[in-house]
């Protein structure tokens, strides 16, 4: 029997593992949450018995506390062929995965500044797989690694240049892993090579992101230094008046208290005043609850914006794509977000529109579009399995 991949993603308070065969096939997966706190859990999707956590459980905890259980259920019988970890951020050092050896582990680390959240806990997740499985090759897939091709025109923030020379103060772009995702599938599906396919895709889920992708290559994203920057999303507000700190400034609203508001309490949530849940929103807007309508609204008209700026990098497009929670399944929010681009052209078939391209190849568009429109359910577990299989086979050839 060939060993499998073992995919491990580490959130600031969660951990998702799942592991795939040779062949790419998701054998499990699983998810252990509230982890640092007395109620942490973890679940193994479609398992009868719980496994318990003691309360506090570190992300390491979890990690060996799944490990054993999947060993148990023979998914991980045998030592994995290659471990995949999402990495956040990869910095300027990264352009693609790495193969995780001392000098690319202290590399991350130097990331750490541009995502203190994010980068530490990936390490921990690093550091736990590599005392459990000290001889199977580790790799890192970075959330930043695909959007290093934008030229400086789409990275460059209009401030004095020492800011990115000195404190590398940049646009870098997330989601990466998922752009490139609906970048190569969008090709596959329109019968396309991808190193010639240009699209425009929307990640749409809790947090939310759209890159210009020319010939296979990123070539504009709405994320930047942070991923706070660019569409509304659950909780964060996406772009803001950068007069909006000295403002609030003199309103006694100090910066730690802004960052929490602009991440936690901001975007769908903070406009509704109800939930950063775009299906509950739905839910509320039929029922005439306005604020819900409203937050409705600002979403898809931000979105529409950035869909239009998107063609500014592009010579062609092969494909308007969307993905994520909300992308994939809510058809209101597509209807609605290019009812505002009708002088673009986009045009979509109600009833394609309404199925999520379910029976159609993912294609959403009417006969009279001037571009295809696309959605594509995500996989970057997928992404992270192949690259750390390929990057594992690299470094020992057999
Ligand atoms: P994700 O982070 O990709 O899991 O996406 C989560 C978001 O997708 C949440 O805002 C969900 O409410 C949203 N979502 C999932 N299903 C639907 C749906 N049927 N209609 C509208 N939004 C949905």
């Amino acid at each position: 029997m060939e060993a499998n991949i073992l995919v491990v993603n580490c959130g600031s308070s969660s951990l998702k593992l799942a592991v795939f065969d040779r062949l790419h096939n998701k054998l499990v997966s699983a998810l252990a949450e509230r982890l640092n706190t007395d109620d942490a859990f973890v679940n193994i999707a479609h398992a009868d018995e719980p496994i318990s956590l003691p309360a506090g459980a570190s992300h390491e905890t979890a990690l060996r506390a799944l490990i054993d259980a999947l060993r148990d259920r023979g998914i991980l019988a045998q030592d994995p062929a290659a471990i995949g970890h999402r990495v956040v951020h990869g910095g300027e050092t990264f352009r693609g995965a790495a193969l995780l050896d001392d000098d690319a582990i202290a590399a991350i680390g130097e990331c750490a500044g541009l995502a203190p959240l994010h980068n530490p806990v990936n390490l921990a997740g690093i550091a736990a797989t590599r005392t459990l499985y000290p001889n199977v090759p580790q790799v890192a897939v970075f959330d930043t690694a695909f959007h290093q091709t934008l030229p400086p025109r789409a990275f460059l923030y209009a401030l004095p240049e020492a800011y990115y020379r000195d404190w590398a103060v940049r646009r870098y772009g997330f989601h990466g892993t998922s752009h490139y995702f609906m970048s190569r599938e969008a090709a596959r599906l329109l019968g396309l090579t991808p190193a010639t396919t240009s699209i425009i895709s929307a990640h749409l889920g809790n947090g939310c992101s759209i890159s210009a992708i020319r010939d296979g290559i990123s070539v504009d994203t709405s994320m930047g230094l942070t991923p706070l920057e660019g569409l509304v999303m659950g909780t964060r507000s996406g772009d803001v008046d950068p007069g909006l700190f000295d403002y609030l400034a003199g309103k006694g609203v100090s910066a730690a208290e802004l960052h929490e508001v602009l991440n936690k309490q901001s975007g769908l949530l903070g406009l509704s005043g109800q939930s950063n849940d775009m299906r509950s929103l739905c839910e509320l807007a039929e029922h005439g609850h306005k604020p819900s309508e409203l937050a409705i609204d600002v979403f898809c008209f931000r979105l529409a914006k950035y869909i239009g700026a998107m063609m500014a990098s592009l010579t062609a497009l092969d494909a308007l794509v969307f993905t994520g929670g909300i992308g994939e399944n809510s058809s209101q929010v597509r209807q609605q977000t290019l009812s505002h681009l009708r002088l673009l052209g986009f045009e979509l078939d109600p009833e394609l529109n309404q199925s999520n391209g379910l029976y159609s190849d993912g294609r959403i568009d009417s006969a009279d579009s001037r571009f295809p429109v696309l959605v594509i359910p995500t996989n970057e577990e997928l992404v992270i399995a192949r690259e750390a299989l390929r990057l594992a086979e690299k470094s020992q050839p057999v």
